[in-house]
């Protein structure tokens, strides 16, 4: 990939097949300190920041498949690319996510009437769960919404909330939005908006007969919330299974082990995320084109 142009404002690459490799995005990173913008011989255009992002929500679309969290090619990412929250990046209708390149993500207005007839429409229910979401809670910067197996396998019960019996699943102590309002598709009229009160109050949701959604500031963030969630869902399912009772925490140590975990998140969720990456590099690295 070689440089046409380099001014203060803009570089020009000569590659209209793949974006920017990832030995280029590197290159980049240096170069780029004279310049916020990157363009190429196309009409499609980003920011530093904004492909930055790109790369990181296309990863998590990678690792989703990598744990077995992706179901068909349904289920959806978002990341907000605006200030105001109410523009974000979404994986197209239909593509599934061991294919999502950085590159192929729709970048939405959240107030965009129109955006259903257009050429690249997304999924309806994605539509209808971001689209709400973003446009009426304009801190949730990351969100994810999948159907992961034991999360959802404990969304079908009739008490769907993870009981803290171990360290994971008393991160989530008083730390969870419970839904158990399930209207059908999240392209129903009235099921993005009371979900998006739930995200509000509580960053991690259990959607009851449904499946989940975690909001972040950062992708790194709500992956590792998704990732403990998972796991925590995990250990409730295998627990219910023994037929035994459970050992449940008294409310004041799963306050105390929740308020622990505050300390460990960001780092913890930087350091996880960041190897994951270098993990999906060793076989595959296109997510990042
Ligand atoms: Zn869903």
């Amino acid at each position: 990939m070689i440089p046409l142009l380099i001014s203060p404002a803009v570089i020009i690459y000569k590659e209209s097949t793949h974006y920017l490799s990832h030995s280029g995005y590197n290159l980049l990173e240096g170069v780029e300190s004279m310049t916020n913008t990157v363009t190429q011989m196309s009409d499609r255009s980003f920011s530093q920041s904004e492909w930055a992002l790109r790369v990181d929500l296309a990863a998590a679309f990678r690792l989703a498949v990598h744990f077995g969290w992706h179901e068909s090619v349904a289920n959806h990412f978002s990341a907000v690319t605006s200030e105001d929250g109410k523009t974000f990046l979404l994986n197209p209708r239909w593509k599934h996510f061991a294919t999502i390149k950085a590159s192929d993500l729709l970048k939405l207005d959240s107030e965009d009437e129109e955006v259903m007839v257009r050429e690249d429409a997304p999924d309806p229910s994605a539509w209808g769960l971001h689209g709400s979401i973003h446009r009426l809670v304009p801190d949730a910067k990351v969100l994810l919404h999948c159907h992961p197996p034991y999360a959802t396998a404990l969304c079908g019960l009739k008490d769907p909330s993870i009981k803290p019996i171990d360290q994971n699943t008393a991160r989530f102590f008083e730390r969870m939005e419970i839904d158990l309002d399930f209207g059908g598709l999240a392209s129903e009229e009235g099921e993005g908006e009371r979900l998006a009160r739930g995200v509000r109050r509580h960053s991690v949701m259990i959607m009851g007969n449904h499946g989940v959604a975690v909001v972040g500031s950062t992708v790194a963030e709500a992956f590792e919330d998704l990732y403990y969630l998972e796991r925590a869902a995990q250990t409730m399912v295998l627990a219910y299974s023994t037929g035994q009772a459970l050992n449940l925490m008294d409310d004041e140590l799963a306050r105390t082990v929740a308020k622990g975990w505050d300390a460990y998140r960001e780092g913890l969720a930087e350091g996880h995320f960041s190897y994951l990456k270098t993990m999906l590099d060793q076989t595959d690295s296109s997510w990042r084109e």
